[in-house]
């Protein structure tokens, strides 16, 4: 079969990874987190100390910025580098969830990530999740995924997460968190959230993984 590029977008914690990584598993694709990125430049910024208002400083730092995938055999997931360092598990600290939509709002933070990701897709055979990946980054994707889920499953998911690797992380600092970033994330001015005109909504609040995947591969079927 003609290998595809498969974009899924949607709110914070809606699942869009884990429907990625089962589809590009069951495809022999690739999977990439386009999150990662933007959480590893956030990183990056904070470790420097970089001001993100001043834009001369924020251009100067992505020049010193490499990012690569690497597959981790012991886990079989794709993990991310950041210089060279495996940053997979610190990305993932609360401290970058608080800071990671103003840096991915800089319209120069969006054309480094952005020109990685098209070049990530060259080749077709990929699953990419975000939050322009339908919009900005493959407008021409043969499957466009919109997710969505009720806000308290959402907190739900992204806290049971959370609290295993911080036990001291809060319901509530969760939740703000996930509707900040969404705030933050779809009124942006360089490519917001928004559903593509084409793509499909996927709703799983009360899907299961085994059904959202169902749901997904039905509609890789029909393209
Ligand atoms: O997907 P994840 O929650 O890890 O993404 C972290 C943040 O990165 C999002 O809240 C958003 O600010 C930014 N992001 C983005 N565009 C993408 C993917 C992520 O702006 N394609």
């Amino acid at each position: 079969m003609k290998r595809k590029i498969i974009t899924i977008d949607g709110w914070s914690s809606c699942g869009k990874s884990t429907l990625a990584k089962q589809m590009a598993k069951i495809l022999g694709y690739v999977y990439i987190d386009s999150g990662a990125m933007y959480r590893a430049i956030t990183l990056y910024f904070l470790r420097n100390s970089i001001d993100i208002t001043n834009n001369e400083m924020v251009e100067h730092a992505l020049q010193n910025i490499s990012i690569e995938f690497k597959h981790n055999a012991k886990s079989n997931q794709s993990e991310i580098l950041l210089n060279g360092e495996n940053v997979e598990y610190l990305i993932r600290d609360m401290i970058i969830a608080e800071k990671v939509s103003d840096v991915a709002a800089i319209k120069e933070v969006r054309e480094f990530a952005v020109a990685q990701q098209q070049q990530l897709g060259k080749k077709k055979g990929i699953v990419m999740d975000g939050r322009d990946i339908g919009t900005t980054v493959f407008p021409k994707a043969e499957l466009k995924i919109f997710m969505t889920a009720d806000i308290t499953v959402r907190v739900e998911r992204r806290f049971k997460e959370m609290f295993e690797k911080n036990p001291n992380v809060t319901i509530e600092e969760v939740k703000n968190n996930l509707e900040l970033r969404d705030y933050i994330d779809s009124n942006r001015e360089v490519s917001p959230l928004r559903k593509a005109d084409d793509a499909v909504i996927l709703d799983n609040t009360n899907l299961t993984m085994e059904e959202q995947l169902e749901f997904a591969m039905h509609l890789l079927d029909k393209k």
